[in-house]
């Protein structure tokens, strides 16, 4: 496998697939750890939660115990019946009592008091001299709660070094005298157990502040009486320099819970505080440590990026595996469809021998059984040739090397193209074939004309193919667009081509314009054909921009809709005009209904008045009696008509519609060739003559004008020079770069056509040759690149190597005539009488 190749076409998918992995590990972590915090920050309160209930239950004995020890106190007293003595005694006994059952009743210190102006201890401390019960926090509190049993804030005792909180609660007399206030101590050790074994998590821990936010319980002693701050490390300072745990604090003053803030601690751990005021005034405190609240989560994030990154190993594999195989299969196809080129190519340059010597054996004067033969030999060229374009232009779509041009070119000669090929087609079968071509559609547009060539033909060609009987019919309309950004014309053309042929069963029609498609194998085996003629089609519309639509039934007929939108000049002439069209009345007879429906259509679309008869007679009846300047007769009355016109010497102009083959007996008369179109007949009403053979005679001559053909195969020179006999030039030829060298200095040529492939030295070596011979004429000398390497692209090559221009073979006759305009010094063109009919029937046209 090739790795670097693999990568380097399917590194987006690659790409995507990491990507992705990436995206859904973060979003599994991120959704993981959000989850984790919630379910941090309830279980953080639930605790919280069920620890302050905790708290509050604890502090309600002592509470209670006080309560009644006081209640008794206060009634032993108030009964009158008991000394000093014997109230101290009761206090002693109770606080035996009370560290008796230590067990159950946890943490009493003992009961004491001020009672009746004298200090008693049920614990029998002896205060020391300087001890004022007075000013002790236990009697302040109740004192001021007139009352109530009050406690003081929780303590550090400063003999003990434990944590207690008094209760203490006032007695009065039965009429209301102070009787002095009665205090227990309670170690809130159990308490301080309870909240350090708070925990969410392994390494958690309960904290409790005081109401000055210091730390009365912390699992480690060294912080007990510290302020919460002093937990803090200085890396915890952070958010532009406030302290984090001063923020709590603030919290905390405005009453309200601290969820989950992180802080840092002094000894450089992270840790989540819950805290919460409880009562009283103190605040309790829960503290998770997250590196082992998220140990979980990093485990479920290694086993997310273990599982993901698996999966995604796995996807990478098949990617590229798939991706080897895509282009190792692409690499075999495009070698096919190399081959195929190349194979096309070749096959090309013998077609061309073919084909031309066969133009060139029509054009001698041969036998009419000789000439019938050679007529077939073209004719099978031609099918062959185009069978290996298709092949051609197929290895090319697919292989994505069409390239389009977009150059002016005559629309009337691209529809005369097309229907010559089309008619040849159907000549021999009883299809009529007919046209109706708009009048105003824009001749000169501008695109690529050989595509739409070749789309035409591919789709004419095909009715003809599949039609035995009844109509083909060929409709273009145009309709004109807003014009472009740089000002030029847009036209949006519609071709569409009907016929009367075997139809396309609806099943049948999604796959119609796939490679390789033919229908109907069974009835269509004598058909000739690839089935890619629809798909380079349907490929061809869609690069131009446009599109080919089908609609048929089957057995009926189908009629295929191809629109493709044209550039054009903005100020551009018609297709074809008729001169004073009101003033030409047009008789027309024809034995076939469908030809007189085209062409009433195609002359009401031109404007002239038309009357159209199907009976012979009544088409006699007619010229004498009506006052037409064109009859438009086919081959069966043509006679009648032209006897008549002598006979009654009218002034009606007979002009023959004339099928493929009728032409030639009837010189004399102007002549149609049927499918007669909108720019033959405005020619004909304009008093053009027209006739088959126009394009095959030159429109200039050259004798003096002097060429040079060079080719290695005998055939290819003998067909170019042949090409070139039309021009009477003076034409010489020679097989090797080396020789056309040694002519080319020896002689001055006009034109020289090189072929590219010849053995030795090949074309580009002998133009690069001969402009390296110095001098003007060397340099200028028109040097003319004959190849079959027909592909786009080539005709820039070729001027990059010095030649003046390029020409396909097999050599296309206008194309020629093209390159012989553009080079051959326009004094040594002399005009011909060709030309002028030519010229002047362009002219009428447009
Ligand atoms: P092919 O070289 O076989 O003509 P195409 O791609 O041009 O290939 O056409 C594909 C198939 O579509 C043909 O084999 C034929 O079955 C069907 N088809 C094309 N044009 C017509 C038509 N005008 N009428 C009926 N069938 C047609």
């Amino acid at each position: 496998m090739n790795w670097r190749h693999t990568l380097k076409t399917s590194y987006v998918q690659l790409l995507a697939v990491v990507m992705v992995f990436i995206l859904m590990i973060a979003f599994g972590y991120l959704a993981s750890s959000y989850v984790l915090r919630a379910q941090l920050i309830n279980s953080g309160s639930q605790l919280i939660n069920a620890a302050e209930a905790n708290l509050h239950t604890n502090l309600k004995e002592p509470e209670a115990m006080l309560i009644s020890s006081v209640f008794s106190i206060q009634e032993l007293i108030n009964s009158g019946h008991f000394t000093q003595n014997e109230i101290h005694s009761y206090m002693i006994n109770i606080s035996e009592w009370l560290i008796r059952h230590g067990e159950h009743i946890t943490g009493f210190h003992g009961i004491y008091g001020l009672v009746r102006g004298e200090y008693l201890d049920g614990l029998r401390w002896i205060p020391p001299a300087d001890y004022v019960p007075t000013e002790r926090p236990w009697y302040i509190v109740a004192k001021a709660a007139n009352g109530g049993v009050v406690s003081t804030v929780p303590y550090i005792d400063a003999q003990t070094g434990t944590l207690i909180v008094s209760y203490a609660q006032e007695m009065f007399s039965i009429n209301g005298e102070s009787l002095g206030v009665v205090s227990i101590d309670v170690l809130l050790s159990r308490l301080e157990n309870y909240v350090k074994s708070l925990k969410l998590s392994e390494g958690g821990y309960g904290i409790m502040l005081d109401g000055n936010f210091e730390l009365i319980i912390h699992p480690n002693p060294i912080y007990i009486g510290s302020p919460l701050q002093e937990l803090e490390s200085e890396t915890g300072v952070m958010n532009g320099g406030i302290n984090p745990s001063l923020e709590l604090i603030e919290t905390l003053k405005s009453g309200q819970d601290v969820i989950a803030k992180p802080l840092w601690t002094i000894d450089g751990r992270k840790i989540t505080i819950f805290l919460r005021p409880v009562t009283h005034g103190l605040y309790l405190g829960l503290v998770t440590l997250e590196s082992s609240f998220y140990a979980d989560m990093r485990v479920v994030g290694v086993a997310l990026f273990a599982v993901g990154f698996g999966l995604m190993s796995i996807l990478v594999v098949i990617l590229l595996r798939l991706s080897a195989a895509k282009n190792r299969s692409d690499e075999n196809s495009k070698a096919k469809s190399n081959f195929l080129a190349s194979m096309s190519h070749e096959i090309r340059t013998p077609m061309n021998a073919v084909i031309g010597m066969s133009e060139l054996a029509l054009r001698a004067d041969t036998l009419p059984k000789m000439s019938e033969y050679v007529t077939g030999i073209r004719q099978a060229g031609l099918s062959l040739l185009s069978l290996i374009n298709d092949i051609l232009d197929f290895s090319k779509i697919e292989a994505g090397g069409i390239a389009f041009v977009q150059s002016p070119y005559m629309f009337a000669s691209l529809i005369n193209d097309v229907i010559n090929v089309a008619l040849v087609r159907v000549a021999d079968k009883p299809v009529l074939f007919t046209a109706n071509i708009a009048a105003d559609i824009p001749n000169t547009l501008k695109g690529d004309e050989a595509r739409m060539r070749q789309v035409l033909l591919n789709i004419l060609t095909n009715a003809a193919k599949y039609t035995n009987e009844g109509y083909i019919m060929l409709t273009v309309c145009a309709q004109q667009l807003p014009p472009a950004a740089n000002g030029e014309g847009r036209v949006l053309l519609t071709f569409e081509i009907s016929d009367s042929g075997i139809g396309i069963k609806k099943s049948d029609i999604p796959t119609l314009f796939g490679n390789f498609v033919r229908l109907d194998s069974e009835i269509n085996k004598k058909v000739e054909g690839t089935g890619l003629g629809l798909a380079i089609t349907k490929n061809l519309c869609i690069a131009m921009g446009g599109d080919i639509t089908v609609q048929s039934e089957y057995g009926t007929g189908s009629t295929f809709t191809i629109t493709l939108e044209q550039r054009c000049a903005p100020e551009t002439k018609r297709l074809a005009v008729v001169e004073n069209p009101a003033a030409k009345r047009v008789l027309f007879y024809s034995e076939h209904a469908l030809y007189a429906e085209s062409l009433f259509l195609t002359l009401e679309d031109l404007g002239v008045p038309v009357t159209i008869t199907i009976d012979a007679d009544d088409c006699m009846q007619q010229l004498i009696t009506g006052d037409f300047s064109f009859a438009f007769v086919s081959q069966g009355v043509v006679e009648r008509v032209v006897r008549l016109k002598r006979d009654h010497a009218l002034k009606t102009q007979p002009i023959l519609l004339a099928n493929l083959g009728e032409i030639t007996s009837y010189q004399d008369i102007a002549a149609i060739p049927m499918p007669a179109w909108s720019v033959p007949i405005a020619n004909a009403l304009n008093g053009i003559a027209s006739g088959y053979r126009q394009d095959t005679d030159a429109r200039w001559i050259a004798p003096n004008a002097r060429a040079l053909i060079v080719d290695d195969v005998a055939t290819n020179l003998k067909v170019a020079a042949g090409l070139l006999l039309l021009y009477k030039l003076q034409v010489d030829t020679c097989d090797s770069g080396k020789e056309a060298i040694a002519l080319v200095s020896a002689n001055r040529y006009d034109i020289i056509f090189m072929d590219h492939m010849m053995p030795e030295m090949d074309g580009i070596e002998a133009t690069t040759a001969i402009r390296a011979l110095g001098g003007e004429y060397f340099k200028t000398v028109p040097i003319i690149a004959l190849t079959a390497n027909a592909i786009s692209g080539m005709r820039e090559i070729f001027l990059r190597k010095g030649f003046s221009d390029y020409l396909a073979k097999p050599i296309e006759l206008h194309k020629l005539d093209e390159v012989m305009a553009r080079w051959i010094p326009k004094d040594k063109q002399v005009r011909t009488a060709a030309d002028q009919t030519a010229g002047a029937a362009a002219d009428q046209a447009v």
